[in-house]
Protein backbone atom coordinates (compact mmCIF):
# COMPACT_ATOMS: atom_id res chain seq x y z
CA UNK A 1 0.00 0.00 0.00
CA UNK A 2 1.35 3.16 -0.89
CA UNK A 3 -0.45 5.96 0.21
CA UNK A 4 0.50 9.57 1.29
CA UNK A 5 0.56 10.41 5.00
CA UNK A 6 -0.45 13.74 4.37
CA UNK A 7 -3.51 13.44 2.48
CA UNK A 8 -5.89 13.38 5.55
CA UNK A 9 -3.19 13.92 8.06
CA UNK A 10 -4.93 15.61 11.73
CA UNK A 11 -8.65 14.19 10.71
CA UNK A 12 -10.39 11.83 12.96
CA UNK A 13 -12.45 8.82 11.08
CA UNK A 14 -14.75 6.10 12.59
CA UNK A 15 -15.30 2.70 10.35
CA UNK A 16 -18.45 0.68 11.71
CA UNK A 17 -17.79 -3.00 10.83
CA UNK A 18 -14.04 -2.31 10.60
CA UNK A 19 -12.62 -5.76 12.16
CA UNK A 20 -13.11 -7.38 8.23
CA UNK A 21 -13.51 -7.10 4.86
CA UNK A 22 -14.11 -3.86 3.26
CA UNK A 23 -14.19 -1.91 6.63
CA UNK A 24 -10.62 -3.27 7.52
CA UNK A 25 -9.10 -2.21 4.82
CA UNK A 26 -10.93 1.26 4.42
CA UNK A 27 -9.32 1.57 8.04
CA UNK A 28 -5.96 0.80 7.19
CA UNK A 29 -6.06 2.92 3.86
CA UNK A 30 -7.28 5.39 5.84
CA UNK A 31 -4.75 5.18 7.99
CA UNK A 32 -2.08 5.24 5.81
CA UNK A 33 -2.80 8.39 4.90
CA UNK A 34 -2.84 10.24 8.00
CA UNK A 35 -6.17 10.21 9.30
CA UNK A 36 -6.34 8.80 13.36
CA UNK A 37 -8.89 6.25 13.42
CA UNK A 38 -11.65 4.17 15.20
CA UNK A 39 -11.97 0.25 14.65
CA UNK A 40 -15.17 -0.32 15.50
CA UNK A 41 -16.46 -3.93 16.06
CA UNK A 42 -19.02 -6.06 16.95
CA UNK A 43 -17.88 -9.14 18.10
CA UNK A 44 -14.27 -9.93 16.51
CA UNK A 45 -12.38 -7.91 19.34
CA UNK A 46 -9.07 -10.10 18.83
CA UNK A 47 -9.28 -9.23 14.86
CA UNK A 48 -9.68 -5.19 16.02
CA UNK A 49 -7.04 -5.44 18.00
CA UNK A 50 -4.73 -6.99 15.42
CA UNK A 51 -5.50 -3.85 12.62
CA UNK A 52 -5.28 -1.27 16.15
CA UNK A 53 -1.78 -3.21 16.52
CA UNK A 54 -0.46 -3.18 12.93
CA UNK A 55 -1.68 0.77 12.45
CA UNK A 56 0.38 1.71 15.23
CA UNK A 57 3.51 0.03 14.43
CA UNK A 58 3.53 1.85 11.04
CA UNK A 59 3.27 4.88 13.48
CA UNK A 60 -0.36 5.41 13.13
CA UNK A 61 -2.92 6.32 15.35
CA UNK A 62 -5.69 3.68 16.02
CA UNK A 63 -8.05 2.15 18.34
CA UNK A 64 -10.76 -0.52 19.00
CA UNK A 65 -14.26 0.57 20.08
CA UNK A 66 -16.82 -2.33 20.21
CA UNK A 67 -20.57 -1.27 19.47
CA UNK A 68 -23.83 -2.89 17.79
CA UNK A 69 -24.25 -0.15 15.08
CA UNK A 70 -28.28 -1.11 15.18
CA UNK A 71 -28.67 0.02 18.90
CA UNK A 72 -28.61 3.87 19.71
CA UNK A 73 -27.26 3.55 23.11
CA UNK A 74 -24.30 1.73 22.00
CA UNK A 75 -23.79 4.09 19.18
CA UNK A 76 -24.02 7.16 21.28
CA UNK A 77 -21.37 5.37 23.86
CA UNK A 78 -19.00 4.71 20.80
CA UNK A 79 -19.07 8.36 19.61
CA UNK A 80 -18.59 10.03 23.46
CA UNK A 81 -15.61 7.31 23.51
CA UNK A 82 -14.10 8.71 20.16
CA UNK A 83 -14.96 12.16 21.01
CA UNK A 84 -12.98 11.48 24.63
CA UNK A 85 -10.30 10.19 23.44
CA UNK A 86 -9.73 11.88 19.86
CA UNK A 87 -11.70 15.03 20.71
CA UNK A 88 -13.27 15.10 17.22
CA UNK A 89 -14.44 13.22 14.53
CA UNK A 90 -13.45 14.10 10.46
CA UNK A 91 -15.23 11.27 8.55
CA UNK A 92 -17.41 8.81 8.83
CA UNK A 93 -17.56 5.28 6.91
CA UNK A 94 -20.89 3.61 7.70
CA UNK A 95 -19.81 0.09 6.77
CA UNK A 96 -21.08 -2.86 8.78
CA UNK A 97 -23.50 -5.01 7.10
CA UNK A 98 -24.60 -8.20 7.11
CA UNK A 99 -27.08 -10.52 4.90
CA UNK A 100 -30.14 -13.11 6.60
CA UNK A 101 -31.23 -14.18 3.00
CA UNK A 102 -34.14 -16.07 2.39
CA UNK A 103 -37.20 -17.51 -0.19
CA UNK A 104 -39.02 -14.32 0.06
CA UNK A 105 -42.24 -15.85 1.60
CA UNK A 106 -40.00 -17.96 4.03
CA UNK A 107 -38.26 -14.58 5.21
CA UNK A 108 -39.00 -14.25 9.17
CA UNK A 109 -39.93 -10.97 10.56
CA UNK A 110 -36.71 -11.05 12.16
CA UNK A 111 -34.60 -12.27 9.21
CA UNK A 112 -36.38 -8.60 7.98
CA UNK A 113 -35.71 -6.46 10.96
CA UNK A 114 -31.95 -7.63 11.60
CA UNK A 115 -30.53 -6.99 8.23
CA UNK A 116 -32.82 -3.21 8.15
CA UNK A 117 -31.80 -2.98 11.86
CA UNK A 118 -27.87 -3.37 10.74
CA UNK A 119 -27.50 -2.15 7.05
CA UNK A 120 -29.86 0.84 7.78
CA UNK A 121 -30.63 2.08 10.97
CA UNK A 122 -27.28 1.45 11.84
CA UNK A 123 -26.06 4.13 9.18
CA UNK A 124 -28.70 6.37 10.17
CA UNK A 125 -27.75 6.65 13.91
CA UNK A 126 -24.14 6.54 12.97
CA UNK A 127 -24.79 9.76 10.80
CA UNK A 128 -27.18 11.32 12.96
CA UNK A 129 -24.18 11.09 15.26
CA UNK A 130 -21.53 12.46 13.21
CA UNK A 131 -23.80 15.10 11.46
CA UNK A 132 -24.28 16.52 15.36
CA UNK A 133 -20.68 16.85 15.75
CA UNK A 134 -20.17 18.38 12.24
CA UNK A 135 -22.57 21.01 12.82
CA UNK A 136 -21.08 21.78 16.49
CA UNK A 137 -17.78 22.15 15.15
CA UNK A 138 -17.79 23.45 11.65
CA UNK A 139 -15.34 23.68 9.23
CA UNK A 140 -11.37 23.97 10.25
CA UNK A 141 -9.92 25.42 7.24
CA UNK A 142 -6.13 23.81 8.25
CA UNK A 143 -7.70 20.33 8.43
CA UNK A 144 -10.27 20.32 5.76
CA UNK A 145 -12.31 22.35 3.75
CA UNK A 146 -15.55 19.96 5.00
CA UNK A 147 -17.17 20.56 7.65
CA UNK A 148 -16.82 16.92 7.83
CA UNK A 149 -17.73 13.78 5.47
CA UNK A 150 -19.66 10.74 5.96
CA UNK A 151 -19.31 8.09 2.97
CA UNK A 152 -22.14 5.30 3.18
CA UNK A 153 -20.99 1.34 1.58
CA UNK A 154 -24.07 0.86 -0.13
CA UNK A 155 -23.89 -2.25 -2.85
CA UNK A 156 -24.91 -2.61 -6.30
CA UNK A 157 -27.77 -3.93 -5.03
CA UNK A 158 -29.03 -0.66 -4.46
CA UNK A 159 -30.45 -0.46 -7.95
CA UNK A 160 -30.29 -4.23 -9.08
CA UNK A 161 -32.75 -6.27 -7.41
CA UNK A 162 -32.29 -9.17 -5.97
CA UNK A 163 -34.79 -12.37 -5.19
CA UNK A 164 -33.43 -13.97 -2.30
CA UNK A 165 -32.25 -11.63 -0.54
CA UNK A 166 -35.23 -8.69 -0.48
CA UNK A 167 -34.06 -7.37 3.07
CA UNK A 168 -30.47 -6.30 1.90
CA UNK A 169 -31.51 -4.91 -1.08
CA UNK A 170 -34.53 -2.67 0.74
CA UNK A 171 -31.96 -1.79 2.64
CA UNK A 172 -29.26 -0.69 0.25
CA UNK A 173 -32.40 0.85 -1.67
CA UNK A 174 -32.79 2.93 1.96
CA UNK A 175 -29.66 3.73 2.24
CA UNK A 176 -29.52 5.80 -1.55
CA UNK A 177 -32.12 8.02 -0.42
CA UNK A 178 -30.88 8.09 3.40
CA UNK A 179 -27.48 9.66 1.67
CA UNK A 180 -28.71 11.71 -1.42
CA UNK A 181 -31.59 12.80 1.56
CA UNK A 182 -29.16 14.17 4.54
CA UNK A 183 -26.40 15.03 1.64
CA UNK A 184 -29.29 17.85 0.33
CA UNK A 185 -29.91 18.88 4.23
CA UNK A 186 -26.19 19.28 5.26
CA UNK A 187 -24.52 20.77 2.23
CA UNK A 188 -24.95 23.86 3.02
CA UNK A 189 -22.96 23.61 6.35
CA UNK A 190 -20.14 22.13 4.31
CA UNK A 191 -20.94 18.23 5.14
CA UNK A 192 -20.29 16.04 2.05
CA UNK A 193 -22.31 12.84 2.45
CA UNK A 194 -21.55 10.24 -0.28
CA UNK A 195 -21.74 6.64 -1.05
CA UNK A 196 -19.80 3.78 -2.17
CA UNK A 197 -21.53 0.76 -4.09
CA UNK A 198 -18.99 -2.31 -4.38
CA UNK A 199 -19.74 -4.88 -6.82
CA UNK A 200 -18.30 -8.65 -5.66
CA UNK A 201 -15.97 -7.86 -3.55
CA UNK A 202 -13.85 -10.89 -2.12
CA UNK A 203 -14.73 -10.84 1.64
CA UNK A 204 -16.14 -13.32 4.21
CA UNK A 205 -19.86 -11.75 3.56
CA UNK A 206 -19.77 -13.72 0.07
CA UNK A 207 -17.33 -16.33 0.09
CA UNK A 208 -19.63 -18.81 -1.19
CA UNK A 209 -19.60 -16.80 -4.35
CA UNK A 210 -16.05 -16.86 -5.33
CA UNK A 211 -13.87 -19.37 -3.37
CA UNK A 212 -14.57 -22.83 -5.95
CA UNK A 213 -13.58 -22.31 -9.40
CA UNK A 214 -17.07 -22.98 -10.47
CA UNK A 215 -18.40 -20.32 -8.42
CA UNK A 216 -15.84 -17.38 -9.60
CA UNK A 217 -16.71 -18.42 -13.03
CA UNK A 218 -20.37 -17.95 -12.62
CA UNK A 219 -19.95 -14.98 -10.66
CA UNK A 220 -17.49 -13.77 -13.70
CA UNK A 221 -20.64 -13.85 -15.89
CA UNK A 222 -21.66 -11.07 -14.33
CA UNK A 223 -18.69 -8.93 -14.58
CA UNK A 224 -17.13 -7.24 -17.81
CA UNK A 225 -14.49 -6.53 -16.24
CA UNK A 226 -13.46 -10.07 -15.80
CA UNK A 227 -12.53 -9.98 -12.20
CA UNK A 228 -13.90 -10.57 -8.73
CA UNK A 229 -12.91 -6.92 -7.02
CA UNK A 230 -10.29 -6.93 -4.20
CA UNK A 231 -11.16 -4.78 -0.83
CA UNK A 232 -8.32 -2.36 -2.01
CA UNK A 233 -10.52 -1.45 -4.98
CA UNK A 234 -12.95 -0.16 -2.58
CA UNK A 235 -10.47 1.49 0.11
CA UNK A 236 -8.87 3.66 -2.22
CA UNK A 237 -12.10 4.99 -3.19
CA UNK A 238 -12.99 5.53 0.20
CA UNK A 239 -10.09 7.35 0.81
CA UNK A 240 -10.48 9.95 -2.34
CA UNK A 241 -14.34 10.39 -1.03
CA UNK A 242 -12.85 11.42 1.91
CA UNK A 243 -9.63 13.90 0.90
CA UNK A 244 -10.20 17.31 -0.24
CA UNK A 245 -9.79 16.12 -3.99
CA UNK A 246 -13.32 14.95 -3.65
CA UNK A 247 -14.11 19.07 -2.35
CA UNK A 248 -17.36 18.87 -5.37
CA UNK A 249 -18.36 15.40 -5.12
CA UNK A 250 -21.80 15.68 -2.63
CA UNK A 251 -24.71 13.19 -2.97
CA UNK A 252 -23.75 10.83 -5.38
CA UNK A 253 -22.36 7.01 -5.84
CA UNK A 254 -19.65 5.81 -6.73
CA UNK A 255 -20.40 2.51 -8.32
CA UNK A 256 -16.77 0.36 -7.89
CA UNK A 257 -17.90 -2.70 -9.71
CA UNK A 258 -16.27 -3.90 -12.65
CA UNK A 259 -18.86 -3.06 -14.70
CA UNK A 260 -21.33 -5.12 -13.09
CA UNK A 261 -24.43 -2.41 -13.42
CA UNK A 262 -24.17 -2.48 -17.21
CA UNK A 263 -26.57 -5.21 -17.54
CA UNK A 264 -23.65 -7.49 -19.10
CA UNK A 265 -26.00 -9.95 -19.97
CA UNK A 266 -27.52 -7.55 -22.48
CA UNK A 267 -24.48 -7.38 -24.49
CA UNK A 268 -25.18 -9.92 -27.21
CA UNK A 269 -29.13 -10.29 -26.77
CA UNK A 270 -30.25 -6.56 -27.10
P1 LIG B 1 -17.76 -8.53 6.18
O1 LIG B 1 -18.72 -9.55 6.69
O2 LIG B 1 -16.32 -8.85 6.22
O3 LIG B 1 -17.96 -7.13 6.91
C1 LIG B 1 -19.12 -6.72 7.58
C2 LIG B 1 -18.69 -6.19 8.93
O4 LIG B 1 -19.85 -5.66 9.61
C3 LIG B 1 -18.13 -7.31 9.82
O5 LIG B 1 -16.90 -6.88 10.37
C4 LIG B 1 -19.19 -7.48 10.90
O6 LIG B 1 -18.66 -7.89 12.15
C5 LIG B 1 -19.75 -6.07 10.95
N1 LIG B 1 -21.06 -6.03 11.59
C6 LIG B 1 -22.12 -6.84 11.37
N2 LIG B 1 -23.14 -6.52 12.19
C7 LIG B 1 -22.71 -5.47 12.94
C8 LIG B 1 -23.31 -4.67 13.96
N3 LIG B 1 -24.55 -4.92 14.39
N4 LIG B 1 -22.56 -3.66 14.50
C9 LIG B 1 -21.30 -3.42 14.08
N5 LIG B 1 -20.69 -4.15 13.12
C10 LIG B 1 -21.39 -5.14 12.57
O7 LIG B 1 -18.22 -8.22 4.69
P2 LIG B 1 -17.84 -6.99 3.72
O8 LIG B 1 -18.03 -7.50 2.36
O9 LIG B 1 -16.55 -6.40 4.10
O10 LIG B 1 -19.04 -5.98 4.02
C11 LIG B 1 -18.83 -4.62 4.33
C12 LIG B 1 -19.93 -3.78 3.68
O11 LIG B 1 -19.80 -3.86 2.26
C13 LIG B 1 -21.35 -4.25 4.01
O12 LIG B 1 -22.18 -3.12 4.22
C14 LIG B 1 -21.77 -4.97 2.75
O13 LIG B 1 -23.15 -4.97 2.56
C15 LIG B 1 -21.06 -4.14 1.70
N6 LIG B 1 -20.90 -4.79 0.41
C16 LIG B 1 -20.06 -5.86 0.26
C17 LIG B 1 -19.93 -6.45 -0.99
C18 LIG B 1 -19.02 -7.61 -1.27
O14 LIG B 1 -19.03 -8.12 -2.40
N7 LIG B 1 -18.22 -8.06 -0.32
C19 LIG B 1 -20.66 -5.95 -2.08
C20 LIG B 1 -21.51 -4.88 -1.87
C21 LIG B 1 -21.61 -4.29 -0.63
Amino acid sequence: MSYSPYLLKGQKALITGASSGIGEAIARYLAASGAAVVINYHSEAEEAQKIVDDIRNAKGEAIAIQADVSKENEVQAMFSQMLKEFGTIDILVNNAGLQKDSPFVEMSLNQWNTVIGVNLTGQFLCAREAGRKFLRRGVQPHISSAAGKIICISSVHEVIPWAGHVNYAASKGGINMLMRSIAQELAPHKIRVNSIAPGAIKTPINKSAWDTPQAEANLLTLIPSKRVGDVDDIAKAAVWLASDDSDYVNGTTLFVDGGMTLYPGFTANG
